[in-house]
């Protein structure tokens, strides 16, 4: 059974690149019928904010990426040390004493001579039973792991054959002691006792493969399958800032980007169906997911693609779910009603948007006298043309106050006039603004009294 896991550190919140690389994991457990576990690498003791790991949950829970087991690296800390200790006890591993002013001599001399910086050996030959002593004498002391020299390959997933030689890598560094085991020595002994059977991480931890494959072999663990997801990149292909990458989901969210907008769009940072579609439900991807169809080039992230399926899945919901979903971007007290949802729904690229595109319906628009003049019209025309609608208005009965009985009358009875210099000023006096929806859904959504208000409001700014 495929069994794969995300392993995010809390040391910030959910960010992007993570929900990315936890949805690939996602999406393949649930096309192969296998477990999506979340583990939290909160081994980093000063860097760890209990915050962040809340936010890692509930981003994670409001994407629908459900997780089938939890673990916490903290609370693993005897299971660890029973590890690094089986590594010492069958000289795989040693305790180096180095002084970071040695290491870095050491490696200075190295690059002089024009070899690879790597750490020389020294302590390897301390006995065993000495370097014991000595630790326990309370001489600080590091351990680290054997490497041995020889060239070593694995298949990648997605980027096929990886070749490296760990002549050039030098014994690693694997616990600052016994109970402070360092990122590569934890991650292989939790994805080993879990059963991990593919370990699907983005693409910069490429590196640390070799450095986990070698702890792997020694403690005769079986080795999972890796796949190392393409880099996000900028439009320019440049990698990948942190002004989108580093981006928290909580952030997203809160401008407004809906769950299924944000889903599809990361789905196809790395991926795409056969077909040429670019519009998925998440279950949809889910029946069509394979790794195979995972690219190997950088993804390039485009703002204005998000964007752009944002307003599509935004311009889908049904309204009483519109309204649910902007409430929280709305001034209490703010009931978006069918009409005005109706309004203005096809325009909203963001949730945060609505607040704006709304905000004259519930406040009376304020405009300079100016911004009522279609071309060149001159104030006195406007004030005379709206001084005709409101006379139209006043004749239509309250419950047609409906945006297809307003424009089918008002064009009737308007026709000798050009619709700009009818309708333009008739807009900016209900909206104040240079874009909104038309007079008549404005109209239908204010009634006849607020309507015949603000027409008049407007002629007396002509004055
Ligand atoms: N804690 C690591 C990270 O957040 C996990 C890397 C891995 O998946 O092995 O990048």
């Amino acid at each position: 059974m495929v069994r794969v896991r995300i392993a995010p550190s809390p040391t910030g919140f959910l960010h992007f690149g993570t929900a990315r690389t936890a949805l690939f994991n996602w999406l393949f457990a649930k096309a192969t019928a296998g477990r999506f576990i979340l583990r939290i690498e909160d081994t980093d003791k000063e860097r760890n904010r209990p915050e962040c790991e809340t936010d890692i949950l509930e981003q994670l829970k409001w994407l629908g990426m459900e997780w089938d087991e939890f673990y916490k690296q903290s609370e693993r800390g005897k299971i660890y040390k029973e590890y690094l200790l089986r590594l010492l006890s069958e000289n795989k591993a040693y305790y180096c004493f180095c002084a970071k002013e040695e290491l870095e001599a050491q490696k200075q001399s190295m690059e002089a001579a024009g070899l690879p910086p790597k750490y020389s050996g020294r302590c390897r030959s301390i006995a065993p039973a000495d370097a014991e002593t000595r630790f326990r004498n309370g001489e600080r002391a590091v351990i680290r792991f054997k490497v041995r020299e020889e060239k070593i390959s694995f298949k990648d997933l997605i980027r096929g054959e990886i070749h490296f030689d760990l002549g050039l890598m030098g014994d690693q560094v694997i616990a600052r002691d016994l109970e402070n085991p360092l990122y590569n020595f934890v991650v292989v002994i939790d994805d080993a006792l879990t059963q991990i059977t593919h370990v699907i991480r983005a693409e910069d931890h490429l590196s640390n493969t070799p450095k986990q494959i070698v702890l792997y072999e020694a403690f005769g663990f079986n080795i999972p399958k890796f796949g190392h997801l393409p880099l996000i990149l900028n439009a320019d292909r440049s990698k990948m800032s942190k002004r989108f990458n580093d981006v928290s989901i909580e952030e997203y969210r809160e401008a407004g980007y809906l769950k299924e907008a944000l889903l599809n769009f990361m789905a196809f940072l790395g991926w795409h169906p056969k077909e040429n579609k670019e519009v998925m439900t998440i279950d949809e991807i889910v029946k069509e997911f394979t790794l195979e169809r995972v690219q190997k080039g950088g993804a390039v992230f485009n703002l204005d693609k998000l964007d752009w399926m944002n307003a599509h899945y935004i311009a889908k919901l049904p309204n009483d779910r519109f309204a649910e979903l902007s409430a929280p971007h709305l001034p209490q007290g703010w009931r978006l009603t069918d009409r005005m949802i109706d309004s203005i729904k096809l325009r909203v690229k963001r949730m945060s948007e609505v607040k704006e595109l709304t905000a004259f319906y519930f406040n009376l628009p304020d405009y300079p006298a100016e911004q009522l003049c279609w071309k060149e019209m001159s104030l006195k025309a406007v004030s005379g043309n709206l001084a005709i609608v409101a006379t139209i208005l006043q004749e239509v009965g309250e419950g047609d106050f409906e945006k297809g009985n307003l424009e089918s009358i008002l064009i009737g009875k308007t026709g000798s006039i050009p619709k700009g210099e009818i309708f333009w000023p008739l807009r900016v006096a209900l909206s104040g603004e240079e874009k909104s929806p038309t007079p008549f859904e404005i109209m239908g959504v204010l009634g006849k009294n607020e309507s015949l208000h603000r027409v008049r409001l407007a002629i007396e700014k002509c004055a």
